[in-house]
């Protein structure tokens, strides 16, 4: 979709069992709406090995990587740090200024959730952002906030390396088996 900079998605925190499949829909969002990497806590490890297989599959580029520091990864972040939460400012008040910073090729690190996030996430944020001041979730914020800052373009991503491409239809399924013929 795009050469440079990066954008990328840290998931803070994991509760072993009960996050499993929230922090697995966190990467499979951020691979399909166009993030180049997720970065998960080291609870995290069975969620990233099923993002890894949805990749190997599907396709890439998406890198998926465990880390023992997650938020190591926020203070060594070379670009701008955009933490998603309900008491931030309004995703449409910022998405020009997000779109600025990638065109500008700055890097994007956008941080979520799971329980509790620690003030100094707030703190060390260059944008806190808020998709509606509601609590929901942080797969719909993800998934909105990439879409405003790519605005739709996401949505025209064609991936490479897959061995299964799915085919659109009108109704019923069709995937074909491409793992040869790329
Ligand atoms: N109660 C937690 C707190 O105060 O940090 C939030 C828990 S919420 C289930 C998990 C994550 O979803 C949050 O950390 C945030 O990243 C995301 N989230 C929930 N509602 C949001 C909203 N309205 N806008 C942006 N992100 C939101």
């Amino acid at each position: 979709m795009r050469d440079e900079p990066e954008v990328a998605v840290l998931r803070l925190g994991h509760r072993p069992g009960r996050d499993d499949r929230m922090t697995t829909h966190v990467g499979l969002t951020a691979r399909a709406l166009g993030a180049d990497r997720v970065v998960l806590g080291p609870e995290a490890s069975s969620p990233a090995e099923t993002v890894r297989d949805i990749t190997d599959r599907f396709g890439g580029p998406f890198d998926v990587e465990v880390t023992g520091s997650p938020k190591g990864v926020i203070g060594d972040w070379d670009g701008l740090v955009v933490h998603l939460t309900m008491y931030g400012l309004p995703i449409q008040d910022v998405e020009g200024d997000l779109q600025g910073a990638l065109d500008g090729d700055t890097a994007v690190l956008f941080v979520v959730g799971a329980e509790k996030v620690p003030f100094d996430v707030y703190e060390r944020a260059d944008y806190n952002v808020a998709v509606t001041n509601q609590p929901h979730s942080e797969v719909a914020s993800l998934a909105v906030t990439l879409d405003r800052v790519f605005d739709g373009r996401e949505l025209d991503r064609e991936g490479a390396d897959a061995d299964r491409t799915v085919v659109p239809k009108e109704t019923g399924k069709r995937v074909e088996d491409t793992s040869e013929t790329e």
